[in-house]
């Protein structure tokens, strides 16, 4: 495990509702007045051990979004998060999550996404991690509510925001329905990552590179045709894999195509999704790659210092974080 905590690492796709610290889950739990014991609890948060089901896995986000109905709470959880991180040897992550999902009569978007940035620039001023916040429209909203998250990523970015990304269920609703939503982002210079490829095929992956997303979520479905594959070479697209991910949601039966993907050319970088959901870390997936594919602790390096050029960040910070990691 030791060499594995020492790479120095670039996270680029872990959502902030399912990797919030499971004590904390635990202790709002209480707080809101339920009565579980922990190991009830933990059965709410994480998913079985053999979990090949998305539903499954999307069950597990329903009392973590409740959960996370305050200032306070979100502040502390982005915090956590990330210092979790920096712990397990990440340089750079962007955490991801949906705002519309958490306001209130309290607290409305602006509250919540300024207490998540505050969040994570305590835990800056603490580290040396760095990142950002990527928020998430969700495939499942209106298009008025999905336009109002990329205004609000566009008041926030580079201060604290530094993109947004297209979640939900991708089998139902088309990727192809959100072009005018990712045109209007576009307009207004927001970078953006979209999920495509998990639980839909190449046409999602291809209308999300048509939109201009230059970063997949997922986009495992790319196995299925070796002239798809080219292409994301010759685009130069990166694919965010995560690996336990796919497995637990049935995206991936037997075998995870990540080595194909590497051994042909096609960059990308290693992520855990959903911590908490998942019972993972950065170094547990490392750790499972290594012991279970052909991929060389060189071939995660490499993915590493690739995963740069794709951050949603200034080439001062790229270039501080390639001379960190070097080759
Ligand atoms: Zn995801």
């Amino acid at each position: 495990m030791e060499e594995v905590i020492n790479i120095p690492k670039i996270l680029l796709h872990i959502h902030l509702d399912g990797s919030v610290d499971i004590n904390l889950l635990y202790e709002w739990l209480k707080e809101d007045g339920y009565d579980l014991s922990f190991d009830e609890a933990k059965k709410k948060f994480q998913v079985d051990k053999d979990c090949k089901s998305l539903n499954q896995y999307l069950e597990k986000f329903d009392l973590p979004c409740m959960l996370l109905n305050s200032k306070e709470r979100l502040k502390k959880a982005s915090r956590e998060l990330f210092l979790k991180l920096d712990r397990e040897g990440v340089l750079y992550a962007e955490v991801r999550f949906a705002p519309l999902k958490h306001i209130n009569d309290n607290m409305d978007e602006e509250v919540v996404v300024e207490a998540v940035v505050e969040g994570m620039r305590e835990a800056f001023s603490k580290t040396k991690i760095r990142g950002g916040i990527i928020l998430c429209c969700m495939r499942d909203f209106s298009f008025d509510d999905n336009i109002k998250t990329v205004d609000l990523a566009f008041k926030y970015l580079n201060k604290g925001v530094v993109g947004i990304d297209l979640a939900g269920a991708e089998a139902i609703y088309k990727t192809e329905d959100f072009r005018d939503v990712f045109m209007y982002a576009s307009k207004l210079n927001i970078p953006f990552t979209i999920h495509a490829g998990e639980a839909d095929g190449i046409s999602s992956i291809n209308s999300a590179i048509s939109f201009g997303a230059k970063r997949i979520g997922h986009g495992i479905r790319s196995i299925d045709s070796d002239e798809f594959m080219k292409k994301l070479i010759d685009d130069n697209i990166l694919l965010e894999i995560c690996v336990s991910s796919n497995y637990q949601t049935g995206a991936v039966k037997e075998y995870h195509p990540i080595e194909d993907f590497i051994k042909k050319g096609i960059k990308v970088s290693i992520n855990t999704d959903n911590d908490t959901v998942s019972n993972i870390n950065i170094n547990s997936e490392y750790k499972y790659i290594l012991d279970n594919t052909n991929i060389t602790i060189e071939d995660i390096k490499r993915s590493n210092y690739n995963a740069i050029d794709f951050i949603f960040a200034d080439d001062n910070e790229k270039n501080k974080l390639k001379k960190i990691i070097g080759l």
